[in-house]
Order: C-alpha cells, then structure tokens, then sequence
C-alpha cells in the first residue's frame, strides 16, 4: 500500500541532496556563493585564473623561443590580414564609386 503511494512520486528523492549554494576554495580556502566558481570546479574562479596565469608563466620561462616565435607568427599574420582587409575595403569602395 505504502508502495503505491510512492509510484506516484517522482524519482528523485535519490539524487536530491539539499544543495549547497555555497562552496569552499579549495586554493584561497573562501567559502563563497556558486556564482564564483565555475561548473564542477573546486577553485573559485578568481584561483582558477591565478593558477593559469602561473602556469603559463612556468610555460613561457621553459619555451620562450615557442612563445616569441608564435606571437611573431600571430602578428605577421594579423598585418596581412589587415593589409589584405584593407585591399578589399578598397576595391569595394572604389566599385562602388564607378556604379
Ligand atoms: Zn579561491
């Protein structure tokens, strides 16, 4: 009897923990609201960038040549794109005028 009861329930009662809203760091040890931490993270946000940020700093001091060289790359790309941009801005302008 007591079953038929609970057949109508829906099934969560499993799954259903009385949710924190809050969570500790586990870097700077702050309990704060879920909002500051990203999803399934145990740093808050503000840890999380700190570490990445140190992260690549041990990255760049082991692979500065990488590092210089990519962003080298990165610029000379982001010139020709700008002059190649810049070319078909012209163009367009100038069909514009003619018609
Ligand atoms: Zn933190």
């Amino acid at each position: 009897m007591e079953r038929e009861g609970r057949l109508n329930e829906p099934m969560l009662d499993i799954k259903q923990k009385p949710k924190s809203i809050t969570r500790a760091c586990t870097r700077c040890g702050e309990e704060m609201h879920l909002s500051r931490f990203y999803k399934n993270r145990a740093r808050c946000k503000a840890c999380f960038h700190e570490t990445g940020k140190e992260s690549y700093k041990k990255y760049y001091e082991n692979n500065k040549e990488t590092v210089k060289e990519r962003s080298r790359a990165r610029s000379f790309r982001n010139k020709e794109k700008a002059r190649v941009t810049a070319l078909v801005m012209r163009v367009l302008d100038n069909d514009t005028i003619r018609i």
